[in-house]
């Protein structure tokens, strides 16, 4: 995949500011903004400012910016006051129900969460 070829995806508009978004954290690598359809009293999106459209995606040189995203995950659900536990998701592709083709890792919590999901 191409990322460049083909439209933006929507979180690039929200990385170019075309698109609003509530965004909660941001440094040189990544956002974080919530979901637009939170799926948990807390749904966060966590995405690397670098294009990577799924987790097959990620190369070796990825590996600390990947590693980075579950930190300010971490970060977020602290500052949101998920002291009781939260989960991280990162959907991929189709049977994952990827629905946005750029890296995100979902970080929901605030009650207590199913598993396994549907
Ligand atoms: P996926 O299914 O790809 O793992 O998750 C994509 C997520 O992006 C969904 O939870 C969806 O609600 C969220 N989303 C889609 N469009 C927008 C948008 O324009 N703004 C925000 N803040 N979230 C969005």
């Amino acid at each position: 995949t191409d990322p460049a070829a083909s439209e933006p995806t929507i979180f690039q508009k929200i990385l170019d500011g075309d698109v609003p978004a509530d965004i909660v954290y941001e440094d040189e690598q990544c956002i974080a903004f919530h979901d637009v359809n939170p799926q948990a009293p807390t749904h966060i999106l966590v995405i690397p400012r670098k294009p990577i459209p799924t987790v097959d995606d990620i190369s070796p040189d990825d590996e600390a910016l990947v590693g980075h995203l579950f930190r300010v995950a971490s970060k977020v659900a602290e500052r949101e006051g998920l002291d009781n536990g939260y989960r991280t998701v990162i959907n991929c592709g189709d049977d994952g129900q990827q629905t946005v083709y750029h890296l995100h890792v979902h970080v929901l919590g605030g009650r207590s969460l199913q598993w396994p999901p549907g």
